[in-house]
């Protein structure tokens, strides 16, 4: 067993290590009454069962009781379920990654390889709030082959954008680009996050929002960790931000292996003009704005951290 193997945030997945057991809980708690008592099923951390005593026990039982129809409630709006039931195309969104076995692959080694500690602090950014934007989520977006797509060839090209005074880029923007920012950007704070230089990448996001209206931050390749020639963005280096409220579209799965739950999968797009991911992903984001935590919500829909799981090794310690 190598201990050494862990990886970084996914510590949610252990969370599933609980423990179910029957118990005797009290169904009055009014004194004349001879207490009655009630079989039921409650879930109790295996890590901690331990060290209740009866009393913390009985307190843990009224919480869990009095916590049943407000989690059933919001656990209903955490599973995705209705938006997937309400927005038939999300199927397919769902599936996408399924179709890419190999990346789950590459993704799960990453997970596996990635060191136990990485030194984010000294790449931390403490981003300003933009007013209005206090209490929105983040949306991070990737931008080539998720948001646009560099070609050699001009003729090929929808447009040509200038990086410097002797250089140019041609480049396809996928269909619903520009309407993503526009849209999301009424609910979402924007930070476009790419692996790319930043004078390219520029260029381009000047292109997309020429007013700069609607991308609220732009990170380039120097805000990467660069690991085994893969460029991660490791979003905690959005130092106040709070991750449960972070989400990242990428076409790279690999982007978001520190962060698997985080992550939105989307195919890699170079000129399909039929293309319909982006406004999938704007449906999606409707639902997911009010989530108390993204990660729960692309957890239930996407499934790739237990997809993650299930092929890593049993040597493998997911602690
Ligand atoms: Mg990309």
């Amino acid at each position: 067993m190598n201990s050494k193997i862990r990886p970084l945030n996914l510590e949610d997945l252990v969370k599933g290590e609980n423990h179910e057991e029957n118990v005797y809980v009290p169904m009055t708690s009014r004194i004349r009454d001879k207490p009655r008592f009630d079989t039921v099923k409650i879930v109790i951390p295996m890590l901690t069962r331990r060290s209740f005593s009866y009393k913390h026990l009985t307190i843990g039982i009224t919480h869990a009781l009095k916590n049943t129809i407000k989690d059933k409630e919001e656990s209903n709006i955490a599973s995705g379920l209705p938006l997937l039931q309400k927005t038939p195309n999300l199927a397919y969104f769902t599936q996408i990654y399924i179709q890419r076995p190999k990346e789950i692959q590459t993704l799960s080694k990453l997970v596996k390889d990635l060191p136990m500690q990485i030194d984010y602090l000294s790449k931390t950014l403490f981003l300003p709030r933009i007013k209005g934007y206090e209490n929105k989520k983040t949306l991070v977006l990737d931008l080539d082959e998720t948001l646009t797509h560099s070609v050699k060839n001009s003729s090929q090209s929808h447009v040509r954008v200038k990086i410097t005074e002797d250089s140019m880029v041609n480049i396809n923007i996928r269909p619903y680009a520009q309407d993503l920012l526009k849209v999301a950007s009424q609910d979402f704070e924007i930070v476009i996050f790419t692996a790319s230089q930043y004078k390219y990448a520029n260029a381009i996001l000047d292109h997309l929002d020429p007013m700069k209206k609607y991308i609220h931050y732009r990170l380039y390749r120097e805000n990467c960790y660069e690991f085994q020639g893969h460029f991660i963005k490791d979003l905690r280096i959005l130092g106040n931000r709070d991750m449960k409220d972070i989400i990242i579209v990428d076409n790279s799965l690999v982007s978001f292996a520190l962060q698997v739950d985080n992550g939105i999968p989307i195919t890699t797009w170079t000129m399909d003009l039929k293309d319909t991911q982006l406004r999938l992903v704007m449906e999606y984001l409707r639902v997911i704005k009010t989530a108390r935590d993204v990660r729960q919500v692309n957890r239930n829909v996407f499934g790739l951290s237990k997809l993650v799981k299930d092929s890593l090794s049993e040597n493998v310690i997911l602690t």
